[in-house]
């Protein structure tokens, strides 16, 4: 039985390589952004919570089948924009109906993040929101104007560490090749500029994937977007590597997109991952990398 076939769910879902484990449940539809060049993510669909009553059938049905869950994941891309009271509502029939709960994984536009208050965090934290994905793409301003995203990457900072404040742990995604090969140095160093400040307890570096649906496609058609090659997205990952500071946190750059996997505890792992990069890029060693048809978003 695939819970596909018994939940709701909608359209197309996406979800973190770390949620692979998770229950995942759809509370909203779409992403309240949804104006980011590069994401064909949620162009199909627009942002609506779903009705509660709905909600709360998935919940019963999802507790009826497995009820030893102990990691959920609320979808889609910007579950956190429902209003405070639905997620107090849904996260504490979460906590009645599986005993064995011990984290609820969301993501949060930062849009959205940035609305809540340290107290609407704390309150989610006390019902065992332990996880918020926040989209910091890059560091660098002109990639994040060109980039058409909500924000900007300094206020993105104070974002995340509210979040961090609230006792809530977060996962930051960046995003390699984004500032295509003209601003591949700039965007490398101040990303890593930016992680430096936020200090998020995890990384996951993704690497960029252009599809007709999104809109950067037609700049790369026109050339006024230059792709990097593999190659170059492995110099810039380890361009960004190097750049970040020896805080403690978890690197991943092993999502479908990616052409070298990397799972590592930073600082710990960080040698001996720059010299794994600095070998395959030196040796351009194929071998190592992802078959480019094998890539997914
Ligand atoms: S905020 Fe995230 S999900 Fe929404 S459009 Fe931007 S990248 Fe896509």
């Amino acid at each position: 039985m695939f819970l596909e076939d018994i939940l709701d769910y909608q359209g197309n879902m996406i979800r973190p390589p770390s949620e692979a484990d998770s229950l995942i449940l759809q509370v909203t539809l779409g992403c309240t952004d949804n104006h980011c060049i590069f994401c064909p993510a949620y162009k199909d669909k627009k942002f609506k919570v779903k009705d509660f009553s709905r909600i709360e059938k998935d919940i019963i049905t999802a507790a009826r089948v497995l009820p030893e869950t102990r990691r959920i994941f609320l979808a889609d891309g910007d579950a956190i924009a429902a209003p405070q009271e639905a997620l107090l509502k849904i996260l504490d029939l979460l906590n009645e109906k599986f005993p064995k709960l011990s984290r609820v994984g969301v993501y949060g536009s930062i849009k959205s993040v940035e609305t809540k208050t340290p107290e609407a965090l704390a309150q989610l934290k006390s019902r065992k929101l332990g996880l918020i994905y926040l989209g910091f793409e890059t560091g660098d301003p002109e990639v994040y104007k060109m980039i058409n995203k909500y924000g900007s990457p300094r206020g993105n900072i104070e974002t995340c560490l509210k979040v961090k404040e609230a006792g809530i742990k977060t996962n930051v995604t960046v995003i390699l090749g984004l500032g295509g090969s003209k601003y591949s140095k700039q965007h490398a160093i101040n990303t890593a500029k930016i992680l430096n400040q936020a200090q998020p307890e995890q990384i996951a570096a993704l690497t960029l994937m252009i599809i007709k649906e999104a809109p950067i496609y037609k700049m790369l058609k026109s050339g006024e977007f230059g792709e990097l090659d593999s190659f170059g997205m492995l110099e810039e990952l380890k361009n960004l590597i190097e750049n970040l500071g020896d805080f403690r946190c978890l690197f991943f750059s092993n999502h479908a997109s990616n052409y070298y996997p990397v799972n590592a505890r930073f600082p710990t792992d960080k040698k001996q991952v720059l010299e794994d990069l600095a070998f395959i890029i030196k040796n351009r060693d194929n071998d190592a990398l992802r078959p480019e048809y094998t890539r997914g978003l």
